[in-house]
């Protein structure tokens, strides 16, 4: 099946008012450009150098957002066109990105990501620490940095019990930090292809769909990350 059809099924599954991040990782500028065709204009990858390179060849109006592991010196390729940064894990993350947003007098939206998975090799805050960190109120720190929500990324198991628990909590932490933020703090992304149901059933606002939508990734040739 085309993009543009797999795409128009995605979206036809999707409560009204829910965000759909295509996520283009691997695949090339053309199949952008078809889903970009048909209107889709939020796509999401995961490394600094490939979103660069997609953010200089295709339209202008198209949001991209930094969906994987960011690495804080390859902030700064990204920083002066990136519309949100899903993958916030560290205070020191959060601190170049502030330093590298008001460079380029911007400021940058980003995602605190959570982790909430029974895996070590999953990234992102442990809550308690998160809440630690924000007593001192660091992001009245950062103007050039406004948090709009929370991300997470489940247990990948074929357990739908263990994999909505996952959702559930990153619910629960949503909650918790909403008191801390603005009403801007508005965003809950969580759901890929696999699981993105269950995620909307525990209350997702933004789901972040790949091979859904442009078929399965070849990461052949590739520095083995997997998928
Ligand atoms: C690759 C990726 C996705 C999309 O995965 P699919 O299984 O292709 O839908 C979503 N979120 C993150 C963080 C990813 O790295």
């Amino acid at each position: 099946m085309s993009v543009a059809r797999q795409l128009a099924c995605v979206k036809n599954c999707l409560p009204e008012g829910t965000v759909l991040v295509a996520v283009s990782k691997t695949h090339p500028v053309e199949a952008i450009r078809e889903a970009y065709e048909v209107g889709q204009r939020i796509f999401g990858e995961s490394r600094p150098q490939e979103l660069l390179a997609k953010y200089e060849a295709l339209p202008r109006d198209i949001e991209w957002h930094m969906i994987g592991h960011l690495q804080t010196n390859k902030v700064k390729y990204i920083a002066p066109f990136v519309r949100l940064i899903h993958s916030v894990d560290s205070a020191r993350l959060a601190e170049t990105i502030q330093r590298e947003a008001s460079k380029c007098g911007r400021t940058i939206d980003i995602l605190l990501e959570i982790r909430v998975a029974d895996e070590e090799t999953k990234s992102g805050w442990d809550i308690g620490g998160l809440m630690d960190y924000l007593r001192s109120a660091p992001f009245a720190l950062m103007p050039n940095v406004c948090v709009r929500g929370v991300m997470g990324i489940a247990t990948h198991t074929d357990d739908a019990g263990i994999v909505a628990r996952d959702f559930a909590e990153l619910r629960r932490c949503f909650e918790l930090l909403r008191p801390h933020f603005g009403a801007r703090f508005d965003t809950l992304s969580m759901g890929m292809s696999h699981d993105y149901r269950l995620a909307l059933a525990q209350g997702a606002t933004m789901v972040r769909i790949g091979s859904l939508i442009f078929g399965e990734r070849d990461y052949s040739g590739q520095a083995g990350c997997g998928a």
